[in-house]
């Protein structure tokens, strides 16, 4: 009989270039060696909440009881958000800026996730195609979501000698009359690395010049534990207006709870008549919105939550990255070029020449995972082949068991002299 099904779906979508991290990881999981009797180390993916030590604080998890207990929240959410959660989110945010953003910069989102695609989608524009500023390395959802877009992709590079710096000259030359914004991560997901405000200054200024956009992802807020402070990127947000996206997911160590935001950083109100602040609302009333009642507990997670839960967060962070940065550097084939100073994340650099039967990242990785059971995330994950991305969330003997059985995963696989 003729065959008339016609399901095929969306064929480019299968065409979109770079993976997103879940996949990668997943493929590298399901090489784990099932005998293996000793524990799974996730050094791939950065969610602790897994780890108890991870557990996000009382107050949170009480107001997100008192707002389900209360009845009044199980309506549904206007697109942008509701105005208490988006007042909260003003508030919070205006504590480290020279300026205070009004409850109307802020939309709410399902995690910081939501806002890229959001405000990914609202700046995307087909003829002339417009294209975006990316780092590499960088986070790829970025570049997935950008494929699904219709936007084009540039990447600039960011400088390991330079703690990570952005390469401000070499993104200059990639800039076009098309260009319509650049992507920043500070605290820095894959690298660890925390901007200063002179750099930021640069970098805002950099913008200015090209006439673009900053979009600063900012989810590791306040995750920082080296000698430099967070400055949020809005600091600058009067040379160049910039776009903030972020979330709770991180610094409260809840990323199963779906709630980020957009702030629109812009105190000389340069976007008011320009179209991308109806595009992105626009774009959130054709989307799902984050769920009314964890936007109703959001004024007294971020009221309630005491210092001594942040402190002891960054505290257990600061611990991990120095373990972290010193094993692996007592490791002949990897080199750590700066020591992470924010967010979850080490890129380590392989000297394959050292090793025997290892070809690259991904390969490394697979054997790592079977041999070791230890799970790191290949390079070519973030755009930096050859490299690896180790997360440093977890507690630290667990830590510490991962990355003596990377050593002795080395040494088993050194070049014989
Ligand atoms: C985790 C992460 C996100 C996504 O955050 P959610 O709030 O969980 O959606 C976005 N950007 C970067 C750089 C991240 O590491």
């Amino acid at each position: 009989m003729e065959n008339k099904w016609n399901f095929q779906g969306n064929g480019e979508l299968k065409l979109v270039p770079a993976p997103r991290i879940r996949g990668v990881l997943s493929m590298i999981m399901q090489n784990l060696n099932k005998d293996d009797q000793r524990t799974t180390i996730p050094l791939g993916i950065g969610d602790p909440s897994a780890f108890p030590c991870f557990r996000t604080s009382i107050s949170a998890e009480d107001a997100i009881v008192e707002s389900v207990r209360s009845g009044k929240f199980n309506c549904y959410s206007p697109s942008i958000g509701i105005l208490p959660a988006r007042r909260a989110i003003a508030d919070y945010l205006s504590n480290d800026l020279p300026y205070k953003l009004s409850p109307d910069d802020v939309y709410v989102t399902s995690g910081c996730t939501h806002a890229i695609e959001m405000v990914l989608t609202a700046i995307s524009r087909s003829s002339p195609v417009a294209n975006i500023l990316l780092p590499r390395p960088g986070f790829t959802f970025y570049d997935t979501r950008a494929a699904y877009s219709n936007l084009e992709v540039r990447r600039y590079d960011l400088l390991p000698e330079k703690g990570w710096e952005v390469d401000l000259e070499a993104l200059e030359a990639l800039a076009d009359e098309y260009t319509v914004a650049m992507v920043i991560i500070n605290p820095g997901n894959p690298c660890g690395s925390v901007y200063t405000s002179q750099h930021l200054k640069k970098i805002a200024e950099t913008a200015r010049k090209l006439g673009i956009l900053v979009i600063a992802d900012e989810v590791y807020n306040h995750l920082t534990f080296g000698s430099t402070p967070f400055v949020p990127m809005g600091t600058f947000g009067s040379i160049v207006p910039v776009l903030t996206l972020g979330s709770i997911s991180k610094r409260w160590i809840v990323p199963g709870w779906r709630l980020g935001w957009i702030a629109i950083c812009d105190p000389n109100a340069i976007l008011q008549n320009s179209g991308i602040i109806k595009s992105i609302t626009g774009c959130l009333e054709v989307s799902s919105d984050a769920p009314t009642f964890i936007q109703a507990a959001i004024p007294q997670i971020i009221e309630h939550t005491k210092e001594d839960f942040f402190l002891k967060i960054v505290e257990m962070l600061r611990g991990a990255a120095v373990i972290c940065f010193d094993k692996l550097n007592e490791i002949p084939c990897i080199t750590c070029p700066s020591k992470p100073e924010g967010s979850m994340f080490v890129m380590a650099k392989l000297n394959l020449s050292l090793l025997d039967e290892i070809s690259d990242d991904v390969e490394f990785s697979l054997k790592l995972a079977k041999e070791e059971s230890v799970i790191v995330l290949p390079g070519m994950a973030v755009g930096l082949k050859n490299w690896l991305r180790i997360t440093f969330a977890c507690d630290h003997s667990s830590l510490e068991d991962g990355l003596g059985r990377i050593k002795g995963f080395c040494e088993r696989h050194a070049k014989k002299k």
